[in-house]
């Protein structure tokens, strides 16, 4: 049997917003694997074993698929949102690099929908022009550089949205973009706390910079700030598509 590896995105939460394509190699798997509430979301079935790991096991995780793959078993590794956007795809590769035995695997990457594209959506359109995206942790990248890469999208007027914003392991980070962000942009600048989206427990908040509090976000937030030109539309959230 030839076996296959696919790193498939599951979508912010939502059932609908799973794509066609993910469902189609879920259900021609043999080996689902990820992290546990991931995994918690395929439903069992007779010819499918789940490996839920738990999470900072990526390379690990990515090497036990890789090897199951190789085995000629059909395996699926689950991310949430997109496995490509801060998630399971560049583990993979990472372990792939190394080791000249899976260059040949049939390996794919299935997109799904991010948890900042699904914020978008349900605020309006905040990343309607030129945005950039951040992960807050400070895990695999020193504190430095995101405050660097923080001035430079500010300085650039991009909308931004924040990914990993606060943790109980890493509670003060976000307290210092928030301090960051108020020297350098104006009071007024819209943010957006989205939390949960697209599961029963979303919520949408979108306060002033000078509104915001760190304790709006948590681990299951994605922060959308807009740029200078982010404005409301009635109930909406909008970046106009010209800048002058
Ligand atoms: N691969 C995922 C991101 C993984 S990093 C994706 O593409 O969406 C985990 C972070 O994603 C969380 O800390 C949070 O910032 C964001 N996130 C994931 N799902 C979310 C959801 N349903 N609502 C809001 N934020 C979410």
């Amino acid at each position: 049997m030839t076996g296959w590896l696919r790193i498939v995105g599951l979508g912010p939460g939502a059932e609908g917003m799973v794509t066609p394509e993910v469902t189609g190699v879920l259900a021609q798997a043999t080996d689902v694997v990820g992290y546990i509430p991931y995994v918690a979301r395929i439903a069992p079935r007779n010819g499918l074993t789940l490996y839920p790991s738990d999470n900072r096991v990526e390379a690990d995780r990515a090497l036990h698929a890789l090897t199951l793959a190789a085995a000629g078993r059909r395996v699926v590794v689950v991310s949430s949102g997109d496995p490509g956007v801060f998630a399971m795809a560049s583990a993979v590769f990472e372990v792939v690099e190394p080791h000249p035995a899976f260059h040949a695997l049939d390996i794919a990457v299935l997109p799904g929908i991010t948890a900042m594209l699904a914020a978008a959506a349900a605020a309006g359109a905040p990343l309607g022009h030129d945005f950039c995206t951040i992960n807050l942790s400070d895990n695999l990248k020193p504190w430095a550089t995101i405050e660097r890469r923080l001035l430079a999208a500010v300085a650039g007027d991009f909308a931004m949205a924040f990914y990993n914003p606060r943790s109980r392991a890493r509670p003060e980070g976000f307290g210092r973009v928030l301090d960051l962000l108020t020297r350098t942009c104006e009071p007024g600048r819209l943010i957006t706390f989205a939390r949960a989206v697209s599961t029963p427990d979303q919520s949408l908040r979108t306060v002033t910079l000078a509104e915001a509090r760190p304790e709006m976000a948590d681990m299951r937030t994605v922060v959308l700030i807009g740029s200078s030109a982010t404005r409301r539309a009635g109930p909406w959230i909008y970046t106009p598509r010209g800048v002058a």
